[in-house]
């Protein structure tokens, strides 16, 4: 353990158990439980993993033709004849998503198909790059030397701050955060510490450009509380991991397979297309066939639990607030972008295998896939080339997807100019809208993981938790609360569930 998380224990940044494990009941559900998980992204498959493993006869629905939702992966031939994988996307796996990193923990116990990524620099065309990776593990040591190392901030910059402003910050709680700051806009919050040009964008817009929406329609509240579980409220620091091989690969087969072995079946290429009461819980219609069974746990992106909930006519007198939720719930954050580039030829290699960007009009991000996964490194080992992922996390919406990947390619040259002399062989580009929007207010009416209809539940990442998560680690979370409830109804055992300090080191009790 480093010096950073010892200090940090002793003030209580450390693993804190959300619910505790068994709550009593018998380790298996004690009489047949049937359940539909609608969705085979991470929340979905989290929560079927943890049912199949407790005997209740689970059936996932995936819309897709592959499993993944946003981490989802599926096979392309190249133009030179090769097969590659590509994937939705490049994924940080922070390490305190604990219950993401739980559910992992099934297919690898030891977590060997995720590799440390050794540091990432910021780039930026007006100022040096910045080193975000390499920090101490846990707070305050971490946010410390993040301070006195920056060059964005000096201590006549800290002089010049609002600190008072920038309180709230080191104070996050899960209700008095929200109740002060969910109608003010992360851009407010940013302005008001009053920081120099240089430090808003080298340490902050970059950070919260990652959480796919845009500062002048993000809630503060979400922002604080992201910035409690991602810098100053978890002993694992900033560092991350990344699987060495593409995702179909290192986890939606092995997953698959391990609901299958215990007894439930992963159904892809198949929608939900709406679900109704029915005399024993729920009836969820497809446009091959219907299941009834006692339980139901939506684990679908926000447009998509707009669209069911639409088509579910049943569900206003069920669960009337649900519905009320959809109108803001089903606009999602604005649009991102994700271009993969085949080249031939190669960066510099000193070149970070990840690296973020700030101030360049669409590009947040760029990944050097050959430096990263093992099909991606051999097919580069082969043909001298080069395989480059530009993401956007929110871009202008109506630009289709070939003209953004072209933006992106063209601000990757500014920053590296060596990247123009790259030929392209192949691009793949997609633009997709299907994030949540933590818009200003909307912690009121976000939705939670229990719906008021019994045997209906909620799953994924734009879902309210009453403990500090974000992203996958929100997905995994959710989806396995989902199947705790089914659980605890039926009288078995649930599942731990962890997360970090809870509260902001100021904040008081
Ligand atoms: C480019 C990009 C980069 C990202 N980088 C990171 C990162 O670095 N770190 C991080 O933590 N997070 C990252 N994320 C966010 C992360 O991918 C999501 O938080 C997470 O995957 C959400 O999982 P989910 O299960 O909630 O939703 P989804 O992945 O959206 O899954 C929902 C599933 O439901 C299916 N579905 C929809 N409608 C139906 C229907 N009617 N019937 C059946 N199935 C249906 C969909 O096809 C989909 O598979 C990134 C996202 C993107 C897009």
């Amino acid at each position: 353990m480093a010096l950073s998380q010892v200090v940090g224990r002793l003030i209580g940044v450390r693993p804190h158990r959300v619910e505790e494990p068994g709550g009593g009941g018998a380790a298996r559900v004690p009489q047949p439980v049937t359940a539909v998980v609608v969705g085979g992204g991470i929340a979905g498959m989290s929560a079927a993993v943890v049912l199949a493993e407790r005997g209740v006869e689970v059936t996932v629905l995936e819309a897709a033709p592959a499993l993944g939702g946003r981490l989802g992966a599926w096979p392309e031939r190249l133009a030179d004849g090769s097969s590659q994988i590509n994937e939705h996307g490049f994924h940080a796996f922070f390490r305190q998503y604990y219950n993401w990193r739980g559910i992992l923990r099934r297919i690898d116990p030891a977590l060997r198909f995720l590799r440390p990524v050794p540091g990432y620099p910021v780039l930026s065309a007006q100022w040096p790059a910045e080193e975000f990776g390499r920090l101490p593990p846990a707070p305050p040591a971490n946010l410390l030397t993040l301070l006195a190392r920056s060059p964005s901030l000096r201590l006549r910059d800290l002089r010049g701050m609002d600190r008072d402003a920038a309180l709230p910050l080191l104070a996050y709680h899960p209700v008095r955060t929200y109740a002060e700051f969910d109608g003010a806009t992360a851009d407010d919050l940013l302005t008001s510490l009053r920081l120099p040009d240089r430090a808003r964008a080298m340490l902050f817009e970059v950070f919260s450009h990652s959480f796919f929406n845009h500062e002048a329609e993000m809630s503060a509240a979400e922002m604080i509380a992201q910035f409690h579980f991602y810098l100053l409220g978890n002993p694992e620091g900033l560092a991350f991991d990344c699987p060495v091989e593409d995702y179909a690969t290192a986890i939606w087969g092995p997953l698959t397979r391990h609901v299958e072995r215990h007894g439930g079946r992963v159904v892809t290429g198949v929608a939900a297309t709406a679900l109704h009461r029915a005399a024993a819980g729920w009836r969820v219609t497809t446009a091959e066939r219907a299941y009834d069974v006692g339980h139901v746990v939506l684990a679908v992106d926000p447009p998509a639990l707009a669209a069911l909930v639409a088509a579910s006519p049943g569900l206003a007198d069920a669960a009337p607030g649900l519905v009320a939720a959809m109108p803001g719930f089903g606009r999602p954050g604005p649009p991102y972008a994700v271009a993969r580039y085949w080249c031939d030829g190669d960066v510099g290699p000193e070149r970070a295998v990840f690296s973020g960007v700030s101030r360049q009009p669409t590009l947040d991000s760029v990944t050097l896939y050959h430096r990263l996964e093992d099909e991606s490194r051999r097919w580069a080992e082969r043909t001298g080339g080069s395989i480059i992922e530009l993401h956007a996390y929110a871009c202008e919406p109506g630009v289709p997807a070939t003209e953004l990947a072209e933006r992106m390619r063209a601000e990757l040259t500014v920053l590296w100019p060596e990247a123009a002399r790259l030929r392209v062989r192949e691009l793949r580009a997609r633009v997709e809208a299907k994030a949540p929007a933590f818009t200003p207010g909307s912690h009121a009416w976000r939705p939670g993981v229990r719906t008021e209809a019994e045997g209906l539940y909620l799953a994924g990442d734009g879902i309210r938790t009453d403990f500090p998560s974000a992203l996958m680690e929100r997905a995994a979370a959710t989806g396995i609360l989902a199947a705790n409830h089914i659980l605890r109804a039926a009288g078995a055992a649930t599942e731990p569930l962890r997360s970090i300090r809870p509260r902001g080191l100021l904040a008081a009790r």
